[in-house]
Parts: C-alpha cells; structure tokens; sequence
C-alpha cells in the first residue's frame, strides 16, 4: 500500500522537482519529513511569505517551478503574497498548502484553522486546484507543473486536505497513477506574416531601440538575444532584472542615456517588457514628442495593445521569436542604425557616466549611497558570477544604475510592483538553487520585513552577504515627530538610531561588521565573500541621505496633487 504523502512526494520527484521551501505544521510536517527522508532538499523558513519568495525566484532561476509547502489558513495567507508577486511577476511556482475539512469548512462548523483556501487563492494564481482523492496526486501535480511553467508563467495554487494525505491506495496503482509532464515550455512559434510586419516595422525605423525585460532574461535564449542585438546594431535598454543578459558595459548598452533614448526613438522592440508602470505605461512625458512604433514579443497575446496600440505583435517564446527576427534580419540585409543616432547616444552616455563618475569619487563623511555603492560595485565587477539581490527604496533605485551586471540571471529586484519584503526569500532561493554566493543590498527599511531569515541562512550555512544601508528609517532618518501632544513618540518613517543590524546575525552564529567609512566596507565585503559565511555588514551611512520613496515621489498622492 502507498498514501497521499508518498504519492505527493513520488510525484513531484518523478517531474524532477529535488527542492522544497516551506515550514511544518499541521497537517504537512510528515510531508515535509517525509520529502526529506526521500532525498528531496527541504528548507524550512521562519515565515511562510519568505519560503514563497524563494520558490518564486528559484522558478524563475530554473525554469522549473518552485515549490513552497505550507500549512493551512494563516500559513496558507502568508505564502499568498508570494504566490500573488509570482504570478504579478510571472515567475513559474507552486504553493501547496494543507487544508482543513472540507465538510467542516464548507458548513463554517469551525475547524481547526477554517478557511476556503482555494477560492482566496483563486484572484492572485494563475490557475488554482484541490486534490481530493489519493489516486488524482498524479494528475493534480502534473496540471499545477504544466500551468505554472508554459505559455506565461505564473503561480499556481494546489490545495491538499488534510484527509487526502491519509488516503491509502493500493502500491502499484499509485505508482500508475502518476504523470511525467512532456514539454512543460512548449516552444510557441511565431506565424511568419507577424515576423515580416515586424520586419518591415523595423526597416522603417531612423532610430530604432530595444528593450530588454526580464521575460527574456528568464526565456534563457541568451546566445540569441545577443546576436540580435549586434548583429542588428540596434541601442538596448534593460529592464532592471535584465541587467546582465548583456554586460552592462556593452558598447550597445543605453542605460546611461534612458531618458535619451526613451524620448527620442521612433521604433521600439520590446522583448519580455511589459509597458506597465515601469516604463510609465508607454505614454507621456518619458516617451517624448517622437511618435513611437511598437514591436512587442511576449508569449501572453492579451499583453498586446494592454497600454498604448502595438504596430507589430510578435506572438510568440521569446527564443523562437528572437531566432526568427535574427535570420530576417540576415536573409533581407538590415542596415545598422545611422551614426547621427547611435553618435548622440553615444555623447551622452559619456556625459552622464563622468558626471556619475565624478559624484562616485567623493568619500563625503558620513558615507552615503553613492560611496558606499562604490565599494560594492568595484568588488563585484571582480565576480560577476555572485548573485545580486536588492531592495529598499534609494538603496534600490541607486544600486540598480551604479551595480553593473555581467552575466544573465543574476540580479533579483522589487520587480513589477515594486515590493518591499522579498529580500531575505530571494538570497536563499537564489543561493539554494544556484550553489553561488549572494550579496543582498538592502535598504534598512526594506530588511525588516525578512530580517529573521538570517537564522534561516546561519541555520543552512548559506553564502549570502547581507549589507544593511542603515540611515535610521524609512526613506531617511531625520524627519520630524509632527504631534506635539506626544513629544516623546516618533517621527512616522524613523527607526531606532544607531541599531546594529550587525549583532542580529551573530545571535545565529553568522558573521556581522559594523562599517563607516568605504574603506570599512570594502574590506568587510571582500572578507565575507572569501569566507563564504552567513554574513551581515552594518553601512552606517548619512541619516539625511535618501530622498522620499526614492525616484518614485510622483506616486505619492501629495506629491502628485502638487501640495508637497
Ligand atoms: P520587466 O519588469 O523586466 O519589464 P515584465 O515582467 O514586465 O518585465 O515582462 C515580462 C514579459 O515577458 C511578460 O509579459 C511575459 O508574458 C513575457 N514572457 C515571459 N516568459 C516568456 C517567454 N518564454 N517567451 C515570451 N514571453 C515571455
């Protein structure tokens, strides 16, 4: 005889899923015991939202989905957020949960943690199930497998009651119940009539541009996607996970004149970039008085005509979008970019870095963003293999433009909605599932919502370098209590001046540094990465550095009705 448990784990190892991030509880601590004993890697977290987040980034790492196990109502809703930023995100996941009774649930008899778990999940999956009997582990698996990974990836919901775990059913059905997804990433091929509109868009153009996003860093044709972008002579942008599918340093690389290139282009390829917030919606004052034309490859056909119209849709995988584009443009003869453009570009971009250049050679004291970025990015130009994760508000805004990227993959961010919390979740995932270091560059703020998963990193051993850019709050550090009634309570975005964010990691046995100045943090991060520890560095920099929600304040509703 088998049971729900084995069948469950037979089932995610029959799809060549080793990995499981989660935590125990009831009713799935024997799964997750059992997923070890079985020789599959469990990694158990102190939160559930930091486990989703690491399966998240693992997905989209790999390709393959992340798994992250949870227990039922509460633990359910903690891994939801994550499950919601993977699917926002379009990163392949699968969050199982355990689940109460149905029949208690259903009649809101009060069970031990009730919830209808599959309908809250529902709004933020792209595609959500619930096993019920023991012989459908095989099908419910191989379904959530296949929906989280082909056509647009996303998160994927599977709700396991607690009486299907229990279920027994005879060895050898169990064994033929189960199912080998084929072709999870089915290749999309492009009809040949978009590739021609798309060519001749593209032959119009005086000064075209392309834009790289993080769907085609996670589409992994990288060979492709640079030989298109050379062989084309065509400027790039990345998106900020993009960063590295080409060297940052790449002559054809426009990021140091985006607002440039953005204003002034009259073509523009977008490949796995969706025209969203980010890229202010394909509209307005960002994208200039030059009219624009769209050449958009996604997989996802509704993504088309979703902000501005889109002369020429490429439906498609980006990797058999990006072949066919690369052998039109060889078959018809394609003229490179007219030197008047790719020349202004060119200009400034040496304008804008010797200014960057000029602001990163000053060691102001206190330190502040810029010098202590300096530090970091002059050791990780050494070791382009090192993973990047970041997040905060300036900590993120000024390390995504100043930390350059050289190999694809390896920068994980905010993304879509600009989230604050994965940071801690995406350093284990990424370091689990890479076997690489990690450098986590947080602002203090965004830390907090993560900071206990440095026991998970100590409890693992894990190479993950966390540096805390420490200015004492939200934002900043400096602003003032507005409420004179209460003198002694806090300004709203202040936390307690001088923490040593350091000392948390020591508690776990991890390796903490207290730094001042860049020299401090030059040697306190070459140290760690050569150690290979769980380590955490302390950037004590200018509580007045840091400007309100960073490049965002025009999200701010004040901001934005102009009272502020
Ligand atoms: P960024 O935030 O970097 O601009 P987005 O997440 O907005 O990137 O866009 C990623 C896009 O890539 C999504 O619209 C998604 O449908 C698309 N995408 C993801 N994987 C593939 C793939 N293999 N082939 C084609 N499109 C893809």
């Amino acid at each position: 005889m088998t049971d729900g448990f084995h069948l469950v784990i037979d089932a995610l190892k029959h799809n060549d899923i080793d990995t499981i991030f989660g935590l125990v509880g009831i009713p799935i601590t024997d799964l997750a015991r059992l997923a070890q004993a079985e020789g599959m890697r469990f990694i158990g977290f102190r939160h559930e939202q930091h486990a989703g987040n690491a399966a998240a980034i693992a997905g989209y790492i790999t390709q393959k989905p992340g798994i992250c196990l949870t227990v039922s109502a509460p633990g359910f809703l903690n891994g939801l957020t994550a499950l919601a930023n993977a699917t926002t995100n379009c990163f392949p996941m699968i969050l199982i949960s355990g689940s109460s009774e149905r029949e208690i649930v259903d009649l809101q008899q009060g069970d031990y943690e009730e919830m209808d778990q599959l309908n809250a999940a529902k709004p933020y999956a792209k595609a959500s199930y619930r096993i019920n009997k023991a012989e459908d582990i095989g099908i419910g698996i191989a379904r959530a497998i296949r929906a989280a990974v082909s056509g647009r990836p996303g998160g994927v919901y599977l709700d396991l009651p607690a009486q299907l775990l229990a279920q027994s059913l005879d060895a050898e059905h169990g064994k033929r119940s189960l199912v080998k997804v084929v072709d999870p990433v089915p290749r999309q091929i492009p009809a040949p009539d978009s590739i021609q509109r798309a060519l001749d868009v593209l032959k119009g153009a005086k000064k075209p541009l392309i834009l790289l996003g993080k769907g085609a860093a996670y589409a992994q044709a990288d060979a492709d996607i640079r030989a298109f972008v050379e062989n084309s002579g065509i400027p790039y942008l990345p998106m900020s996970m993009a960063k590295g599918l080409l060297p940052d340093n790449h002559p054809q690389s426009a990021s140091a004149a985006r607002s440039y290139v953005l204003a002034e282009a009259d073509v523009v390829v977008l490949i796995g970039a969706r025209l969203n917030w980010l890229l202010s919606h394909g509209k307005g004052k960002t994208w200039g008085a030059v009219p624009k034309k769209f050449i958009q490859i996604d997989i996802s056909p509704t993504e088309i005509d979703s902000n501005v119209a889109i002369e020429a849709p490429l439906i498609g995988d980006i990797g058999s979008c990006v072949a066919a584009l690369l052998k039109g443009i060889a078959d018809n003869g394609h003229a490179k970019p007219d030197a008047a453009w790719t020349g202004a570009i060119a200009e400034r971009k040496d304008k804008n870095m010797s200014k960057m250049a000029q602001t990163l050679a000053a060691s102001p004291s206190p330190m502040n963003f810029h010098s202590a970025l300096r530090s970091i990015r002059d050791i990780l130009k050494t070791r382009p293999d090192i993973n990047v994760v970041n997040e905060g508000a300036n900590t993120l805004d000024y390390a995504r433009s100043i930390i350059d990227m050289y190999e694809p993959r390896k920068r994980f961010d905010s993304g879509t909605w600009g989230i604050m919390g994965i940071g801690m979740g995406y350093a284990i995932g990424a370091a689990v599932i890479t076997g690489k270091p990690v450098v986590a560059i947080e602002g203090d703020s965004a830390f907090g919502f993560s900071g206990m998963e440095l026991e998970t990193i100590c409890r693992y051993d894990l190479p993950v370098v966390t540096i805390i850019f420490n200015n004492n709050g939200v934002y900043k550090g400096t602003d003032p209590n507005l409420n004179p009634n209460v003198p002694n309570d806090v300004p709203v975005t202040s936390f307690v001046k001088g923490a040593r964010y350091d000392k948390m990691i020591e508690a776990f046995g991890g390796i903490g540094y207290n730094v001042t100045t860049p020299e401090e943090l030059t040697a306190a991060l070459n140290e760690a990465i050569a150690s290979g520890k769980p380590s955490l560095i302390n950037a004590v920099i200018d509580p007045n550095a840091g400007t309100e929600s960073g490049r965002l304040t025009n999200l701010n509703p004040q901001s934005a009705a102009g009272k502020k």
